[in-house]
């Protein structure tokens, strides 16, 4: 079965030139609050779009729902493979699959919902989609998270998963959403236990 262990894992350091300028692994950059974090420095080897369609991360989630962006991605990483997506994807996507066995119906991720890079037009300050730590979840079952009694309800399930996730209120202000929950791990470095961590020279 294709599963994330068939993944090459990759040093964002030692990516050709062009990659690390989108990627830009292992920078320090300020999220909304001013606040500094460290950009993912290992990502998991994509080849090409229909292995990411074919491959489980649990269950029911396939890698492909956690990767879908729009134009406002940069053409090299919308278009051309393979891509580089952040080890953090395999815990974000065990979250998800706890809040669909905890609600027991689907989970549906919205488009620019997943991972995004640091280049994608909506990263203007960092944030956990950066790390593939983050999901926006527009739909659970036949339900559509666009109201505050939906969004709420299912973030307060969702913090009760584990004291880590943070789930953002209903509201239309700067960390708040109207028209989906976003959860989120936190600011997650995941790096696999073959990884040499020192810096390339
Ligand atoms: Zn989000």
């Amino acid at each position: 079965m294709n599963t994330a262990r068939d993944l090459p894992v990759v040093d964002g350091l030692r990516l050709s030139a062009d990659l690390r300028a989108l990627l830009r692994p292992d920078e320090p950059v300020s999220d909304r609050a001013g606040r500094i974090h460290r950009l993912p420095r290992f990502f998991y080897e994509v080849r090409s779009w229909s292995q990411a369609k074919e491959l489980l991360l649990t269950p029911h989630l396939r890698l492909s729902e956690l990767l879908i962006v729009d134009s406002r991605e940069h053409p090299r990483l919308l278009e051309d493979f393979p891509h580089y997506v952040p080890c953090a994807i395999t815990l974000l996507a065990r979250v998800l699959e706890d809040f669909r066995a905890r609600v027991g119906a689907s989970v549906y991720i919205a488009a620019n919902g997943g991972y995004r890079s640091p280049s994608h037009r909506l990263s203007t300050v960092a944030g956990p989609h950066n790390w593939a730590s983050a999901a926006d979840v527009y739909r659970v079952g036949d339900t559509f998270l666009n109201s505050a009694s939906t969004i709420e309800k299912y973030a307060g399930i969702v913090r009760d998963l584990a004291p880590e996730i943070t789930a953002l209120p209903y509201g239309h202000l700067p960390g708040e959403s109207d028209d989906h929950l976003h959860l989120d791990l936190g600011y997650l470095h995941l790096i696999p236990a073959s990884c040499d961590e020192s810096l390339p020279a």
